[in-house]
C-alpha cells in the first residue's frame, strides 16, 4: 500500500546511550519512554529542565517511521533539530521561516521515509495537505509539546492548538504525547479534554525546589524590607528584582546603589546597549543585582541566582514559580522574597476588569489571582500552598517564612463554619463574591430573586467588611476546605467531605491569618 516500511524497532535505552550519550534515563523519563514506545499515549508534566525532550525523541527513534513533534517556538525547534543533525538524527523543521524550496525538499524526505523527526508549528501541520500527506507515510508517534497552549486557563492560549484534536480521529492507531511545564490541575484535564487524551496516562514529575526557601511580607516600608533582605541577609550575592513598571525599576536600582549594592537596571526601554551590558554583567560578574520588569528572564540559565525578590505581585502562582524558579538552579540554597499590599490587589483586580479579554477569560483570570492571594495570606506552610496548586502534595517543610516564624494568626473557626455553610446552603454553585453578599447581608437583585435573604446565614457576617470575608474565602481555599471550580464559573464548592463536616461540627478548628489591614505596618521588617 505504498506505505514505507520504517527502520526496525530499536531498544529505547540504546537510543538513549547512542543518540544523545546519556547513561540512564531520569526516573519519569523511564516510564514515559517505555509507554509511548509501546504504542500508548501520554501526558508528561515536568518542570523546565527537567529533561521533557527525551520522553518524545526516544520513543520516536526507537519506534519506525517519523515522529513529529508539533510546537509553537520556532527558535526552539530549529534550536533542537541543529542539534539531534551533529548526532545523526535526521530531522527537519516545517515552519513560516522555511522557503518554499526548504518545504519541498523536506516533504519529499518526508514522503521517501528519510525524516527521523519532523518539528511543525500548529499552523503549517493544517496547511497544504500535510495532514494527507501524513496519512500515507508511517508516523511513529506525534508529540505536542508546550501543551499548555491547547487551553484558554493556561498562561499562552493558542487557537491553532485546538484543531490538534484531530490527530487522535484520524490517526487513531499513531501514540499521541503532550508534554508541559506549567499546569494547575484544572489546565490539566482541560489539556487531555481539548487535545482527545481523557484516556492517557498522565506523569507527573514533583515540581518543589527544595532548596528555595520562600518568604512574603505585608508591604510597610517596602524599600526598607527589600534592602533589609538583601544588605542583611544576601550581601554581595547575586540576585533579581522584579518590578512592575519601568519607573519603578530605575528608582530601585538607584535607591540600592545608594546602598551600596552593586544594582542594575533591565527593562524594554532601554538602549538595547545598556541592556546586553546588564545581561552580560550579571551572568558574568559576582554580587551583581538586576533589577527588571519581567522581561528580563526568559532564557537566563545562570545556575547560582542566590534571591529573587518580587516588590510587586506577579500575574499568577504560575508566573510566581517560574520567576522564582530562576533562584538556585545549582541545587544550593537560595531565597525567593515578595511583599504584596492590599493597592497592589487592588491594581491587578482592575487591570483584570479593565481588559479587553472576553468575560471567561477575565473570570479565569481574577481566579488566579486569588490563588495567588490564597499564597500569600496562607498561614499554612507555603511550599504546601504553592505545590497543591500544582497538584501536589508534601509535608510542611520547614524552609519557607510560615515554617520557620509562626505566623501572627486568629481563631476563624466561627468565620469559617459560616462561609461554609453559606456555600453550602447556596447551593455550591455561586462565586465568592454572591457569598460574601450573603455573609454581609446584602439584598441584591441575584440574593433576591434566589431567595437567599431567607437563608439562616444571610447577613450573619455582619461583624467584618468585605474584604475581610473575600480573604477569608481564599484561606479556606488554600487550606482545601472550599474548592473553586474553575470549568464552572469559578463556582465555590466545599472541599472533601472528611475535612469539612469536623469544621461544621465545631470537632476542628481553623487557624486564620490575622486581617493584614490590622497589622502594624512595621512588622514586615522584624525578624522573628
Ligand atoms: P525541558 O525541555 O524539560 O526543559 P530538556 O529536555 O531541554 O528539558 O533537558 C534539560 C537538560 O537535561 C538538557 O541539558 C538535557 O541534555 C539533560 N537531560 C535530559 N535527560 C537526561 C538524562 N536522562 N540524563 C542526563 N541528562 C539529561
Ligand atoms: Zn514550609
Amino acid at each position: 500500500d505504498g506505505r514505507r516500511v520504517g527502520a526496525a524497532w530499536r531498544a529505547p535505552r540504546e537510543v538513549l546511550r547512542a543518540v544523545f550519550g546519556h547513561e540512564d534515563f531520569r526516573p519519569l523519563q523511564g516510564e514515559v519512554v517505555d509507554h509511548v514506545a509501546q504504542g500508548q499515549d501520554a501526558l508528561v508534566l515536568m518542570p523546565t529542565g527537567g529533561g521533557k525532550s527525551v520522553c518524545y525523541q526516544v520513543p520516536a527513534l526507537a519506534r519506525p517511521g517519523t515522529g513529529v513533534v508539533v510546537s509553537p517556538l520556532i527558535a526552539l525547534m530549529d534550536d533542537q533539530v541543529q542539534q539531534l543533525r551533529q548526532a545523526g538524527v535526521h530531522a527537519a523543521a516545517l515552519t513560516s521561516a522555511r522557503t518554499p524550496e526548504e518545504v519541498r525538499e523536506i516533504r519529499r524526505d518526508l514522503d521517501s521515509g528519510a525524516l527521523d523527526l519532523l518539528y511543525v508549528s500548529p499552523e503549517r501541520l493544517l496547511l497544504g495537505g500535510l495532514l494527507d500527506q501524513l496519512e500515507r507515510c508511517q508516523v511513529s508517534l506525534f508529540a505536542i509539546d508546550e501543551a499548555h497552549c491547547v487551553s484558554q486557563w493556561g498562561h499562552d492560549f493558542r487557537p491553532d492548538y485546538r484543531q490538534l484534536s484531530a490527530l487522535g480521529e484520524r490517526f487513531p492507531n499513531t501514540p499521541r504525547i503532550a508534554v508541559t511545564a506549567t499546569a494547575d490541575e484544572s489546565t490539566r484535564q482541560d489539556i487531555k479534554h481539548q487535545l482527545g487524551l481523557d484516556g492517557a496516562r498522565a506523569f507527573v514529575a514533583s515540581f518543589d525546589r527544595p532548596n528555595i526557601r520562600y518568604r512574603v511580607q505585608v508591604k510597610g516600608q517596602a524599600r526598607k524590607q527589600l534592602t533589609d533582605f538583601i544588605c542583611r541577609d544576601h550581601p554581595g550575592e547575586s540576585g533579581i528584582v522584579y518590578c512592575m513598571s519601568r519607573r519603578k525599576v530605575e528608582d530601585t536600582a538607584d535607591m540600592l546603589r545608594k546602598q551600596g549594592v552593586d544594582a542594575v537596571a533591565y527593562h524594554a526601554g532601554l538602549e538595547a546597549e545598556t541592556r546586553a551590558n546588564a545581561h552580560t554583567r550579571f551572568l558574568r560578574e559576582d554580587g551583581v543585582v538586576v533589577v527588571a520588569t519581567i522581561a528580563f528572564g526568559m532564557g537566563i540559565d545562570k545556575p547560582d541566582v542566590r534571591f529573587v525578590c518580587h516588590l510587586d505581585l506577579p500575574k499568577s502562582l504560575e508566573a510566581y514559580y517560574q520567576e522564582t524558579g530562576r533562584a538556585g538552579r545549582d541545587g544550593l540554597p537560595a531565597e525567593v522574597f515578595m511583599v504584596y499590599g492590599m493597592t497592589d490587589v487592588a491594581n491587578l483586580r482592575r487591570m483584570v476588569d479593565d481588559s479587553n479579554a472576553p468575560e471567561e477569560i477575565k473570570l479565569v483570570e481574577r481566579r488566579k489571582l486569588e490563588s495567588l492571594l490564597g499564597f500569600c495570606e496562607t498561614t499554612r506552610c507555603r511550599r504546601q500552598v504553592l505545590l497543591a496548586y500544582f497538584g501536589e502534595t508534601t509535608d510542611p517543610c520547614g524552609n519557607c517564612d510560615t515554617c520557620l516564624e509562626p505566623v501572627e494568626a486568629v481563631d476563624g473557626t466561627h468565620a469559617a463554619r459560616l462561609a461554609l455553610s453559606a456555600v453550602y446552603r447556596v447551593g455550591q454553585s455561586f462565586g465568592a463574591g454572591h457569598v460574601v453578599d450573603v455573609l454581609l447581608g446584602k439584598t441584591s437583585e441575584k440574593v433576591q430573586r434566589r431567595g437567599h435573604d431567607r437563608l439562616q446565614v444571610f447577613g450573619q457576617g455582619m461583624d467584618q467588611s468585605e474584604k475581610r470575608w473575600h480573604s477569608v474565602l481564599r484561606q479556606l481555599v488554600a487550606q482545601g476546605l472550599l474548592k473553586v471550580d474553575m470549568a464552572n464559573h469559578g463556582v465555590l464548592r466545599l472541599g472533601p467531605r472528611e475535612q469539612v463536616v469536623p469544621v461544621l461540627r465545631a470537632e476542628e478548628t481553623v487557624t486564620l491569618r490575622a486581617d493584614p489591614e490590622k497589622l502594624r505596618p512595621s512588622r514586615g521588617t522584624q525578624k522573628a
